[in-house]
């Protein structure tokens, strides 16, 4: 088991506990918030299997009819985590216009929030944990399911805070007012999810920063050849493929270029150890002129 899939499965254990939670909360105090609130955590649990799922996909070893590997099977789970998101924002806009038409002051007891606010931390701090480790693995789908859980806490901190202000102003048209703002963060936030996700699928470019590092990189290591040109690099999951021209002097014997191209490789992997480099070698006859000039 991956390190990937035993964070995920920790967030579904999380879930479930936070799922618990918030029903004993909602079973105390009987609210429509706090039902609501506990009903999107069921998604959360569903949103958390899914990520674990598509990492289970993209571990699997390339073989013969997936030859560049399983990756991108994270990118689908995180679309769907990304859809889900969306969907939470559109419920948040639903209660807030219902709120809108027909305020009703809430009434809260002190036991139910705190069981509220207590899923609520806990839901915080392990969002944080797995952005950190979903960029740290370099994993789409538990970054998208670290985004979910923070809409989950978004949401929760709006119902509480829309209370406390309802009850303290005795103006019932706050509460949806809060939580149509809280709505558009949901919303954001799921628009960033699917469309980071969709770009992974359509072989998006790695970050600009990277790339403009990896040209450096090529451009120092290529002592001996002449000119690199047409690099493309694009980024599937945990892994990024980069493959490019490298112009040499044509009387180079074939075992002098590949050990170009292998010091290459070398000093590319020690910094990117996810990078897959594939490197086609030409005579200068060749040469464009307008790729990374190889000093
Ligand atoms: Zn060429
Ligand atoms: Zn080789």
């Amino acid at each position: 088991m991956t390190r990937a899939e035993r964070i995920a499965i920790g967030s579904i254990g999380l879930g479930c506990l936070v799922l618990a939670l918030k029903g004993a909360a909602w079973w105390i105090s009987a609210s429509a918030a706090l039902y609501s609130d506990a009903l999107e955590t069921t998604v959360n649990v569903a949103a958390s299997t899914i990520a674990l799922y598509a990492i289970h996909l993209a571990a699997k070893p390339a073989d013969d009819e997936h030859p560049y590997g399983h990756d991108k099977a994270e990118f689908f789970g995180a679309v769907i985590v990304g859809v889900l998101i969306f969907i939470a924002a559109l419920s948040i806009f639903w209660e807030a216009w219902k709120e809108a038409w027909a305020p009703h002051l809430l009434t809260l007891s002190g036991r139910a929030i705190g069981l509220n606010v207590a899923a609520t931390v806990l839901n915080f701090v392990w969002s944080l944990h797995l952005t950190r480790q979903g960029r740290r693995l370099r994993s789409a789908a538990l970054a998208a399911d670290a985004r979910h859980l923070m809409a989950d806490v978004v949401t929760s901190v709006i119902i509480v805070v829309g209370v406390a202000l309802v009850l303290l102003t005795g103006r019932a048209s706050i509460d949806p007012a809060i939580a149509a703002l809280a709505g558009v963060y949901v919303l954001y936030s799921g628009v960033r999810t699917v469309s980071t996700s969709v770009g992974g699928l359509m072989d998006a470019a790695p970050d600009p920063a990277v790339v403009a590092r990896i040209r450096q990189v090529v451009s120092d290591a290529a002592t001996g050849a002449l000119e690199a040109h047409d690099l493309r690099s694009r980024h599937a999951g945990r892994l990024a493929f980069l493959e490019f021209h490298l112009v040499v002097p044509g009387n180079m014997t074939v075992a002098e270029s590949h050990a170009i191209c292998d010091r290459i490789e070398a000093a590319l992997k020690a910094e990117m150890e996810y990078l897959v480099v594939t490197i086609h070698v030409e005579p200068e006859v060749k040469a464009k002129q307008h790729g990374v000039p190889v000093l």
